[in-house]
């Protein structure tokens, strides 16, 4: 891998189909169906490989429904906080579901919809109005929250028009949390369910993560199943597909002191690891522990002009050097789909270490997508 130009995202197959295989057993024992959710993960090149293990994928809007389309082709289904009416035809013509986020939404647009495809499946997003997420920009469920149906808004006269339900109320969170979250949904949208066909409980599930209770998840889907028999349950992962596949590999351009030893990557926290410096979280560092526990600690900071670009306080056994790989751990979800070109800064190749131990470069940035992208 040395000689690769850094920066680069690298994913590895073999970890991405753990992490499918996990999935695939639990689609097995529940009947659940699963989908992909291309706002956190959207690598079309390892698409081959997902689609052999998932059921197809969730998009948020045309875009994302193209690429579904394009690179996935098997089942698309779209949820949008507002379609807009241009967009309407086409992804009616490519979903298999139409989710649609408010009564409103599901009124203007449902008919015309169906008029472009007459066997798509209409869904409404509900809000169930518990959640327990750790930090509020991602609780879909929090004061105001403009993501789903909530109960009092629920007019019955739109049951005819519906097939199915659909929330999404975790982050990063353990079927406990579904748990709850279903109470919730049950105690208050349970009594449309008997004319409904599916039901989809979105995603947020850490189901990869080490230490996620697997079990108690297919027993609260099987349980689920038990008391509706006639639905089809979907979930829609983003984050758990991609969780610990793959790396984000940088190398040191420069070392300042001001009181502290600072270590500028030719990566860029802002640009390339946005989350880390929203959500926020520290990403792990390979052969790194916190700040003061080796001997050596360096703040890694990003190569842009932006103050608070910085990836956190590190520290290695051996004093870095210009040109050493610094190595960010599972860098797979919720980056690249973020990724800028922020102050000109070149995004990082995507690399893909195939399942027989092939390495292709995939895709390379370069002055052009920081050109075309502005005019
Ligand atoms: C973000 C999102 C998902 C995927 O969430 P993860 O935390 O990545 O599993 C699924 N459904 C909807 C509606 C979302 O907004």
């Amino acid at each position: 891998m040395i000689n690769f130009k850094t920066p680069y995202w690298l994913l590895e197959e073999t970890l991405l189909e753990n992490n499918l295989k996990i999935l695939a057993n639990i689609k097995e024992r529940t009947g659940v169906k699963i989908l992909l959710a291309l706002k956190g993960y959207a690598l079309w090149q390892s698409f081959p490989l997902v689609s052999q293990y998932l059921d197809g994928c969730c998009a948020s809007g045309l875009h994302e429904a193209k690429l579904s389309d394009e690179k996935f082709k098997k089942e698309l289904h779209t949820y949008s906080p507002a379609f807009k009416e241009e967009d309407i035809e086409e992804i009616a013509t490519i979903s298999k579901h139409l989710i649609f986020n408010s009564p409103s939404q599901l009124r203007r647009f449902s008919t015309l919809a169906k008029e472009y495809n007459s066997k798509l499946s209409i869904g409404l997003r509900v809000n169930p109005e518990y959640s327990k997420s750790p930090v509020e920009l991602y609780n879909p469920c929090g004061l105001y929250s403009r993501l789903g149906t909530t109960i009092a808004n629920f007019d019955e006269t739109l049951l005819e028009r519906l097939d199915g339900l659909h929330f999404h109320a975790l982050c990063e969170q353990d079927s406990s949390a579904l748990e709850k979250v279903l109470e919730a949904f049950e105690d208050k949208f349970g009594k449309y369910l008997k004319d409904m066909k599916w039901v989809n409980f979105g995603g947020g599930h850490h189901i990869t993560r080490k230490g996620y209770d697997i079990e108690k998840l297919i027993s609260i889907l099987n349980e689920f199943k038990n008391r509706y028999p006639h639905l089809q349950i979907y979930l829609e992962l983003g984050e758990a597909v991609g969780w610990e596949t793959g790396t984000l590999v940088s190398s040191v351009l420069d070392i300042v002191h001001n009181g502290i030893d600072i270590a500028i990557l030719n990566t860029s926290a802002e640009a390339h690891m946005p989350d880390t410096i929203i959500m926020p979280y520290r990403a792990e560092v390979r052969g790194a522990d916190e700040a003061g526990k080796k001997s050596y600690t360096y703040r890694l900071a990003g190569n842009t002009c932006l103050a608070g670009d910085v990836m956190g306080d590190y520290s290695f056994d051996k004093p870095l050097e210009i040109g050493d790989r610094i190595i960010f751990e599972d860098q797979m979800h919720y980056t690249m789909v973020k990724a800028t070109t922020f102050n000109g800064i070149s995004m990082p190749s995507i690399i893909i270490k195939r399942k027989d131990g092939r390495v292709e470069v995939v895709k390379e940035f370069g002055y052009e997508e920081f050109r075309d992208r502005l005019s």
